[in-house]
């Protein structure tokens, strides 16, 4: 994998991913990465800092991407995204669901209880809060 595929800049919602060169539809972009923890750990640190990078894997296993050696972890929200998750083996790794441009910012849906927790009526998505 290129390190030149995305960068780290400032989107609407603080930190984002964006593409600097052309990523194609299917494309593998990044994986999320971080310790793995039960899931039931995980939602007793719902509240905790921190807790927006747990990803939930299964009902089994969570992946605790809180680290910063986790680029995904600055992937943002969108209820209209251009790429998203796909869990198998225990891993999560991020593909673009369409074509992404250079200079465009790569976002996913984290899905409703994300929103819910750390989003409400505050999103900043394209679909949301139109530029
Ligand atoms: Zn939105």
């Amino acid at each position: 994998m290129s390190l030149a595929r995305f960068r780290i800049g400032r989107s609407q919602a603080g930190l984002g991913l964006f593409a600097v060169a052309p990523i194609a539809r299917g494309e593998f972009i990044i994986e999320y990465l971080g310790k793995r923890i039960s899931t039931t750990t995980a939602h007793e640190h719902e509240w905790r800092r921190g807790a927006r990078y747990m990803f939930e894997v299964s009902e089994r296993w969570t992946i605790d991407g809180s680290s910063r050696a986790n680029r995904a972890r600055y992937l943002n929200h969108s209820c209209k995204p251009n790429a998203e998750a796909i869990s198998s083996g225990g891993r999560i790794r991020i593909y673009a669901r369409k074509k992404i441009a250079p200079g465009a910012e790569i976002t996913m849906d984290y899905g409703r209880e994300y929103f819910d927790l750390f989003i409400g009526k505050g999103c900043r998505c394209e679909k949301c809060a139109p530029r």
